[in-house]
């Protein structure tokens, strides 16, 4: 029997590569990633070689070995190459990612040690690097000292945790559901709506409240739809406000949101998954003015702070009423409920083992400082600005209202032909020139393309490259009709 588990053994040993074998591995992803960054400002943004994407299911998984480079080939050639590349600059499209380096060696770094992030009682460092910078950002939120929150994989899954805090404060029972009353605008991000139907809320009514011309609620007509909800009977409970829209980067009136909120005793939750850390950048404060009043706030630092995918941040008022929402009970827990403790992500949230996510947003902040990121964000409100007016100012070009932040709307009005055709054949036109990504929305039925400044890799070169193709795009265009 020995000489079977020895024989096993063997084999099994070469998932523990030796300090040699590590290297091999190691350099090779390196210089990998090396290579890469370094040939980024070259690659264009946007590459629609869809074939390339398949091919990669073609080595498939097998017993033996492939060496390393040719996967990391395969990597090359069918990852990082089809589809929108969202490392570039000029990727202006949707909310731009970016990927910070030192966050990638915070994931290295969080993978390797792999210390337990979920339970305090496991890994009580991991755990209190996590809850300082929730407290970090419920400082710049301006919560109070009873603040909590949850490090999840992003924004969705941030706000669908908010929403279940919320349901659990109020105890919504199943057969409440639809005499519960709901508030957005149409312009709420949809996670806002999947979050309710897969928390079990998806019979509540939702009342979109009118925008007024900058596509901001009007909180007169919240207050004229919750007191006619109140008069029918029904139960006003969740009010959404956006800090920072996907669609126009609008951010509602918070503070009259807030009022609105605690004068009917709403939970009050504020979607800031795309602009809330413009809360860091200079002369933002008005905007941002009343969301310490709510009851929870969404930020995403793989947005605002340009980390890498995978981390969204829920922030509450209360920690209380998201230990609340998600306490439990497990005898093979035993060990680690310590009575009057600190509360570990397994007590506040729905997960158990996790990756350890603090370490990514730790690594960046620690050895940057805040300085660049508030140099940054505030370098991407005055890039945005400039766009605008450049666009404002050329002819043919029709602009949406101010920016709040760092998204905005346009489109180009031919003088002959439908401005959705025209504008669709624009965006094509650029997305087939492939040096910046530019998406579309439609507000109010209407085609609008949009530019969305966000990665901190976009200077005042790429913002003019794009603005010159615009033009160009716009002006060949014109010509082959
Ligand atoms: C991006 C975004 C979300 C969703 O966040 P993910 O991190 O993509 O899951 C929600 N709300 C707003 C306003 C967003 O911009």
């Amino acid at each position: 029997m020995k000489q079977r588990i020895r024989a096993l053994e063997q084999e099994a040993k070469s998932l523990e590569p030796d300090a040699e074998e590590r290297r091999h591995y190691r350099d090779q992803v390196i210089e990998y990633g090396e290579q890469f960054l370094q040939r980024l400002p070259d690659m264009p943004a946007y590459d629609p070689a869809y074939r390339e994407a398949e091919r990669l299911l073609d080595s498939g998984i097998t017993e033996e070995p492939f060496d390393v480079r040719s996967v990391l080939d395969e990597i090359r050639n069918s990852v990082d190459r089809p589809g929108i590349n969202t490392a570039s600059d000029g990727h202006l499209g949707y909310i731009p990612g970016c990927g910070l380096y030192l966050s990638a060696l915070g994931d290295y770094l969080a993978a390797v040690t792999n210390r337990y992030a979920g339970v305090h009682y496991s890994s009580p460092g991991a755990v209190n690097i996590e809850r300082r910078l929730i407290r970090w950002m419920a400082d710049l939120t301006g919560y109070p000292s009873t603040a909590g929150g949850y490090m999840a994989s992003g924004g969705s899954m941030a706000n669908l945790t908010a929403i279940t805090a919320a349901r659990e404060h109020f105890g919504i029972r199943a057969r409440e559901v639809e005499n519960t009353v709901v508030y957005t605008t149409t312009h709420a991000h949809h996670c806002i709506d999947r979050a309710l139907r897969v928390n079990g809320l998806g019979e509540c009514i939702r009342r979109h409240i009118p925008m007024d011309e900058r596509y901001r609620m009007r909180a007169g007509e919240l207050d004229n739809a919750i007191r006619e909800d109140l008069r029918r009977g029904l139960r006003p409970w969740l009010l959404v406000g956006s800090a920072g829209t996907t669609d126009a980067g609008a951010v509602d009136p918070l503070n009259a949101l807030a009022d609105v909120a605690s004068e009917h005793g709403l939970w009050y939750h504020v979607d800031a998954a795309y602009g809330g850390f413009f809360m860091l950048a200079g002369g933002t404060g008005h905007l941002f003015d009343g969301i310490q009043r709510s009851d929870s706030v969404v930020v995403d630092p793989h947005k605002g702070l340009f980390l890498p995918y995978g981390l969204g941040v829920l922030l509450v008022r209360d920690e209380a009423t998201l230990a609340e929402a998600h306490r439990y009970q497990a005898d093979y827990m035993q060990d680690v409920q310590e009575p009057g403790g600190v509360r570990s992500p397994a007590d506040t949230s729905p997960e158990l083992s996790r990756h350890f996510r603090g370490m990514r947003l730790w690594l960046p902040l620690k050895w940057h400082g805040l300085r660049p990121f508030r140099k940054a964000l505030e370098e991407k409100l005055e890039l945005t600005r400039y766009a605008y007016r450049q666009l404002a100012d050329t002819r043919g070009f029709e602009v949406g209202p101010e920016p709040d932040l760092s998204v905005f709307l346009f489109r180009y009005m031919p003088d002959d032909e439908d401005p959705e055709s025209f504008n669709r054949r624009l965006q094509q036109a650029i997305l087939d020139e492939g040096q910046v990504y530019i998406s579309s929305t439609r507000i109010n039925g209407t085609f609008m393309l949009r530019l969305a400044i966000l990665s901190a890799r976009t200077h005042l070169d790429t913002i003019d490259r794009a603005l010159q193709q615009l033009r160009e795009k716009a002006g060949e265009l014109l010509q082959h009709t």
